[in-house]
């Protein structure tokens, strides 16, 4: 069974926040608030990440779910987003540069968006920040103010970052995406696998950037 965690518990500024760890190969799912949820990334979707029974538990039903964020279209990471479209009709964002294949298939529920963009949540604003190197279309989510940063499979703790060896991955683009993430400030990191950083994240996002040049 996927292991639910109330985020709010490490730090205030997450209260309202859970994430839900996949079983398996599958993405973390993060979900923002609870009247009006926000879920950033679904998991893959299979048997035993069905996502309902842990939103259940987290008393979300199908009508508070509002949003879905995919931080790249991934299967690991998009394939939940079905099961959700089977209760649920939340607008689905995806980063323009990813909605071939996975996300073309999410009809009118399917929101492009890009570089700067907002999406509102029940706690704060997250502005989209384009980061390409592990998908064309990969993004970050960061709310300035409180310095919480989604990072996706951007970027991970301990100075490892997302894989470039994919169908449309870059090693340059990966470099210069983690270059400008230092150039943020970031307390607290959410990544789409491994556990979150709730202080001083910016030291691991730093040391990412450096191991990306190392080998670029
Ligand atoms: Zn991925």
């Amino acid at each position: 069974m996927p292991l639910i965690y109330d985020l709010g518990e490490y730090t205030e500024k997450l209260s309202s926040v859970s994430l839900i760890v996949g079983d398996g190969l599958c993405s973390n799912i993060y979900v923002i608030g609870k009247e009006n949820a926000v879920i950033v990334d679904t998991g893959i979707g299979n048997s035993t990440n069905s996502v309902w029974p842990q939103l259940e538990e987290l008393n979300v039903a199908p009508e508070n779910v509002k949003g879905v964020v995919l931080t790249h279209a991934h299967h690991d990471h998009a394939m939940g987003a079905f099961i959700i479209l089977k209760k649920a009709s939340p607008r689905i964002f995806v980063h323009n540069l990813d909605t071939k294949y996975i996300a073309s298939r999410f009809g009118p529920n399917l929101v492009k968006v890009e570089q700067g963009d907002l999406i509102e949540t029940e706690l704060w604003p997250l502005k989209v920040l384009w980061t390409p190197g592990h998908t064309e279309g990969g993004m970050c989510l960061y709310n300035e103010e409180e310095r919480i940063l989604f990072s996706g499979d951007t970027v991970f703790q301990d100075g490892y970052y997302g894989r470039y060896d994919g169908e449309s991955g870059s090693l340059e683009a990966t470099v210069e995406s983690l270059r400008k993430l230092t150039e943020i400030d970031v307390d607290i990191m959410l990544p789409g696998h491994g556990s979150p950083v709730f202080e001083g994240a910016g030291e691991h996002i730093m040391k990412s950037y450096m191991n990306a040049t190392l080998r670029a």
